[in-house]
């Protein structure tokens, strides 16, 4: 079978993961999001009491005793870690800066990689992240790059995170964002860079049903 790829990459925040799983939905696609892969090892390290920047090597240690899958339910997407469904406790901050610590590490990376184009050989993705467009899907049909001012991006995460209840800081957010993407731009291998032949997107003025139209169309122009 030959599969098609929709490959999207961009910052935090940039409303990746909503618009890929939306416009997966409504266009009969498997959405795979990669960051919760990166998030569910360094779940697993923070779990073991590994200090996710400072004991690479124990990460490292750990990547043979981790299995992670993504399970299909009528409620959505789930991230199984070690068969224990895990798609709450991966979001959490301290969880998030974890991920882009072991995000860092190349043989963190090529074992998720090898991962993530396995599932791309053996169904119609789209796979959002970071390196996807550059690295892990470099034949994709369609690359998209997304992105949004920090303002926007750090707003949408502090009224997302105010519904659900969790009291936050706007400017802390904000802070602790910048903080992310100075990491995943900055590092040695496979840094978060718009690839030459994705599509630039920037959704600080369109709404969500505007950025999933957008996308929507992009991919029916390129198919
Ligand atoms: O997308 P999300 O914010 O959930 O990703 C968490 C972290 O995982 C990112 O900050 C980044 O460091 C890392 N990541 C990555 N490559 C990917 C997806 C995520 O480096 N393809």
């Amino acid at each position: 079978m030959n599969c098609i790829s929709v490959a999207i990459d961009g910052p935090a925040g940039a409303g990746k993961s909503s618009i890929s799983r939306t416009v997966a939905k409504q266009m009969g696609f498997i959405y795979i999001d990669t960051g919760a892969m990166y998030r569910s090892v360094a779940l697993y390290a923070i779990d073991k009491g590994i200090d996710t920047r400072e004991e690479k090597n124990k990460v490292i240690e750990c990547l043979d005793d981790i299995k992670i899958e993504i399970k299909y339910t009528d409620s959505g997407q789930r991230i199984l870690l070690n068969g224990v469904d895990v798609s709450e406790e991966i979001r959490q901050e301290k969880v998030s800066a974890g991920a882009s610590d072991v995000a860092v590490i190349p043989q963190v990376r090529e074992r998720l990689m090898d991962m993530q184009r396995k599932m791309a050989k053996s169904a119609n993705v789209i796979m959002d992240g970071r390196d996807i467009c550059s690295y892990v899907l470099p034949n994709a049909q369609v690359k998209i790059f997304l992105t949004a001012s920090s303002e926007a991006r750090a707003m949408r995460r502090y009224q997302e995170l105010l519904e659900k209840g969790i009291e936050c800081d706007f400017e802390t957010i904000k802070n602790d964002m910048e903080a992310r993407d100075k990491n995943d731009s900055s590092r040695a291998v496979s840094p978060l860079k718009k690839a030459d032949d994705a599509v630039l997107v920037d959704t600080t003025e369109l709404d969500f049903e505007q950025s999933v139209e957008k996308i929507k169309e992009l991919i029916k122009n390129a198919l």
